[in-house]
């Protein structure tokens, strides 16, 4: 993620309008292992690998080049658009933009926007940036002041997965993992079980493929 955003350090003005416009176009939707864990079982799939032969994500890489991410892929006809999107009239007869994922299923980038997370992967710290979901999102600078730590309530555990996620590709850049590699050693794996022993096995298998030394308690140091 580019450095321009600057850090929230207190809160921002935001309220969403579910205009829905950052469910369409050229957005991209970028996942964790939880996010994956949430959409297979959203979709009753037993395996995330069926996230990929349904064909609802794809990989792509990072700005790095040097790790790929899985993201969800956005249907292209009629236009480009989420396939967890739908669009509903309100009482207004407004056109809203309703996410099928929404709330506990709903990857953290969508449910924590406008907020955005730059990992630091000196300090095993969490940034928290004040990233705008499209360029004319009505919802930046409207009167609603939100606290950032009121607006993370609730998202302790999906932030802490993901800083155990993010510290995984820092460790494996160096890896040069093709792919393939990254689709089958790091996003397929079943979701039968709850995601803390699933982080658990990912982990070991891991450890003990790339030797990178991971675990899910890293420490955190403060700046
Ligand atoms: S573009 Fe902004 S206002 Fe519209 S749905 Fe997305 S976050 Fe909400
Ligand atoms: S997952 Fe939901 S919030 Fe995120 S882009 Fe798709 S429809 Fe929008």
């Amino acid at each position: 993620m580019p450095n321009v955003f600057p850090e929230i350090k207190n809160g921002f003005n935001f309220e969403c309008t579910l205009c829905g416009d950052c469910c369409v176009g050229d957005q991209d939707v970028l996942l964790n292992w939880y996010d994956l864990y949430n959409m297979a079982q959203f979709l009753s799939y037993e395996h995330t690998g069926q996230l990929f032969t349904e064909q609802w994500i794809e990989l792509v890489q990072d700005e790095t080049q040097k790790v790929w991410r899985p993201k969800i892929r956005f249907k292209e006809k009629p236009f480009k658009f989420c396939p967890f999107l739908t669009n509903e009239l309100d009482e207004r007869n407004e056109l809203k933009g309703y996410c099928q994922l929404h709330p506990r299923h709903k990857p953290l980038v969508c449910a924590l926007a406008p907020v955005g997370c730059r990992y630091d992967a000196q300090t095993h710290n969490t940034q928290f940036i004040l990233v705008p979901p499209t360029e004319d999102c009505p919802g930046m600078n409207r009167p609603k002041f939100n606290l950032l730590s009121d607006y993370l309530t609730g998202f302790e555990k999906a932030l802490h997965f993901q800083a155990v996620f993010f510290e995984a590709l820092e460790r494996l850049k160096q890896h040069g993992l093709s792919t393939t590699q990254f689709r089958e050693h790091l996003y397929s794996f079943g979701v039968a079980s709850p995601f803390e022993q699933i982080l658990a096995t990912l982990i070991e298998n891991l450890n003990q493929r790339f030797q990178i030394n991971l675990t899910a308690e890293f420490p955190t140091e403060k700046v």
